[in-house]
């Protein structure tokens, strides 16, 4: 009889879970990667290339957690106008300032207008930033993006892409009023 080996990897927290014990007093940083699943983005038209890139900066005082996040990735996607495969770079930032509940007031003056606020109990140990990187990168996802910034498309009419050169389409379209005028003069 064999015994199952369980591997127990819930053990160790995932790189953006931040155990608050283990983050040193004063300023550090720290660097991770995220899959797009884990930070729960579903977007039809775009998705993520590989691994979303996380840096940020963390300022740990006393009960305060201050952190500054950059959030790096490649979008894959159509290009909005022709429709070719499609890759762009997609940057953004996050702030998030966790407080311990018996947070004095001085720590509590280094919150900035603009930082979103995590009130913890003294208990709680660790802290998940997927929320806070999914609210980022939600609010800054493109609706499309583009192969190139001038790119021309496709015609409308005959769905031809445009920058492989101008289609027939434009120079057989006859304005309205010239057909009306040419089929007044056909009939006189
Ligand atoms: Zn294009
Ligand atoms: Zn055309």
């Amino acid at each position: 009889m064999t015994a199952r080996i369980v591997t127990r990897a819930t053990d160790i927290p995932p790189d953006w879970v931040l155990v608050l014990d283990e983050i040193d007093e004063g300023i550090s940083e720290c660097s991770f990667q995220i899959g797009a699943a884990e930070v729960g983005i579903e977007d039809g038209q775009l998705r993520f290339d590989a691994p979303i890139d996380v840096s940020m900066t963390i300022g740990h005082t006393l009960q305060t957690f201050t952190l500054k996040g950059k959030v790096h990735g490649e979008l894959l996607g159509d290009c909005g106008r022709c429709l070719a495969p499609t890759t762009a770079s997609f940057d953004t930032k996050f702030r998030l300032f966790i407080q311990r509940k018996e947070a004095g007031p001085e720590e509590l003056e280094a919150i900035e207008d603009e930082d979103e606020i995590l009130v913890v109990d003294p208990g709680v140990r660790e802290v998940t930033l997927v929320d806070a990187l999914r609210d980022a990168v939600a609010l800054d996802m493109p609706l499309r993006i583009h192969c190139r910034e001038d790119c021309k498309g496709l015609c409308g009419q005959c769905g031809a892409d445009l920058n492989h050169g101008a289609c027939d389409c434009a120079e057989n379209e006859v304005d309205p009023r010239w057909a009306a005028l040419s089929q007044l003069k056909q009939g006189t």
